[in-house]
């Protein structure tokens, strides 16, 4: 039995080696964009070295030949890789499982339902087992030896991208980011989130993240949305600010390392799971913390 892994970004690389050990099997790589990282310990690694994830009509006909002959095409949970992966599921007519946190046995697995209130028991039967996963379930290993790197070329798409926008200014991947800033509903429009919650990200080299109901109300982009319907991110640190806790937002960030609290309301039960709480007005409390981090 052997993996190949599909790393989009080349962050995912480390994802992917401790999936693999997790399995205890050897594994090739697949990476999409960006330098691949040489000392994941893959046995090969294929680098298309590409600036952005093409559409995934061209990927997964390129990727249906190397992946013959694995067992298990895995990739870490995104909404890219479950486009892709979806896609490549159905093209090589086997099982898909999302979202895994956690893997009993080469063929079962577990992974977050009903907005990660419960976690169901999965068994994939077949071969290949095309899945995705959240890196957070499995534990990082040190770099291993360099691996040898091959060129990979993808086919052309019948999808032309006409215009790509980056809207992230600049800040690392919600998904991947090691720290993550959120605001919610009481951060008023556009300009204020901007500057108090992506000031306070900016401040600490992450990401910014909003709840849905600052993305409903205009305050903050779509792709900023954290939680059941948005991004799940599994940061080493969270700072909740002027967010309420609701279920479907904890979905999204219960993976989180630590996660820190801003609300003016002592009973908001974002408290009961936050690891610090500052029962503080948040327009008073990120200023200070700026002005405290000497920015
Ligand atoms: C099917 C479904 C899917 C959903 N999916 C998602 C999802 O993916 N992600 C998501 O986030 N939500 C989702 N929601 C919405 C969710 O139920 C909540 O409505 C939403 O998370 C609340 O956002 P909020 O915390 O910003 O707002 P609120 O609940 O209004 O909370 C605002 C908080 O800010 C505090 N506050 C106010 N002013 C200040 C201040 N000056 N300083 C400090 N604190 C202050 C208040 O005390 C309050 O606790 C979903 C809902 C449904 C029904």
């Amino acid at each position: 039995m052997s993996i190949v892994g599909i790393a989009f970004t080349p962050a995912d690389a480390t994802g992917i080696q401790a999936f693999a050990a997790a399995l205890g099997m050897p594994f090739r790589l697949v990476q999409i964009t960006g330098d691949p990282n040489t000392s994941c310990g893959a046995q090969q690694i294929l680098s298309a070295g590409l600036e952005d994830i093409p559409p995934a009509d061209g990927l997964v006909s390129s990727l249906e030949g190397v992946v013959q002959g694995a067992s298990h095409i895995v990739a870490v949970s995104s909404m890219a890789s479950k486009d892709v992966m979806a896609r490549l599921a159905g093209v090589l007519d086997c099982a898909m499982v999302t979202d895994v946190v956690s893997a009993d046995s080469p063929s079962t697995f577990k992974r977050p339902i009903v907005a990660g209130t419960l976690v169901e028991t999965v068994e994939a039967s077949g071969a290949p087992i095309v899945l995705t996963f959240r890196p957070a379930g499995f534990t990082k290993r040190p770099p291993e030896r360099a691996s040898e790197v091959e060129s990979f070329s993808i086919s052309p798409s019948k999808v032309r991208v006409t215009q790509a926008a980056h809207k992230s200014g600049g800040r690392p991947d919600l998904t991947q980011a090691s720290v993550v800033v959120s605001g919610g509903r009481p951060l008023k429009d556009r300009e204020t989130f901007e500057s108090v919650i992506g000031g306070l990200a900016d401040t600490l080299g992450g990401a910014a993240g909003a709840t849905r109901a600052a993305v409903d109300s205009g305050i903050a982009p779509n792709e900023l949305q954290v939680g059941q319907t948005g991004k799940i991110v599994a940061p080493d640190l969270y700072i909740a600010a002027g967010i309420s806790g609701s279920t479907q937002h904890m979905a999204g960030i219960k993976d989180s390392k630590c996660i820190v609290a801003i609300n003016k309301d002592p009973d908001a039960p974002i408290f009961e799971v936050a690891d610090l709480g500052l029962v503080a007005d948040l327009f008073e409390a990120i200023p200070a913390i700026r002005n405290l981090l000497g920015k």
